[in-house]
């Protein structure tokens, strides 16, 4: 196709608060492509251009701020260098690994039998292993992996999980 206008390329997403998230082609690797002039292009770093006026200098990266990769919203793109870019993506690699421990735990809750309130009444409770199994039918391992913290994790506390556990 010829140059695309700002809005053929808006009408190709989906509009998520400031996020634009490209519904069309993606290359091997993932990332929003579009064929201009028989030429493969990154559509956010097109959009970047059309809004910059001028197109970003190949030496450049143009990382989205909201980090999702189909994301191609001038509103989230920036132009920065190659090391910006990176530290960027380091930093997002960071604070996801709490999103994925949070994620885990909510899908072991949601398959577990046991309600939260027994759960923290197990915690909480004097009760010898034993005796805890013969009331609720619950396996001694897991008893003992509730109260370890190894199993339902306590998502009040945010340390939980991350190695910080004393
Ligand atoms: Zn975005």
């Amino acid at each position: 196709m010829s140059h695309p206008s700002l809005n053929a390329i808006f009408e190709r997403c989906t509009e998520e608060g400031d996020c634009w998230l490209w519904q069309d082609g993606v290359n091997g690797a993932g990332w929003p492509s579009i064929s201009i002039g028989g030429r493969t292009q990154y559509v956010r770093r097109v959009v970047r251009g059309m809004m910059d006026g001028e197109p970003v200098p190949a030496r450049m990266r143009v990382p989205a701020k909201c980090g999702q990769r189909l994301c191609v919203s001038p509103y989230c793109s920036i132009v920065c260098t190659h090391r910006t870019s990176h530290r960027m993506a380091a930093e997002r690699g960071a604070f996801g690994r709490p999103d994925a421990i949070l994620r885990t735990t909510l899908r072991q809750r949601a398959q577990s039998a046991y309600s939260d309130e027994l759960v923290s009444q197990i915690r909480t409770s004097e009760e010898d292993t034993a005796t805890v199994c013969q009331r609720t039918g619950m396996s001694s391992s897991h008893v003992r992996r509730i109260r370890s913290g190894e199993a339902r994790r306590d998502l009040s506390n945010p340390l939980n999980g991350l190695g910080a556990r004393a």
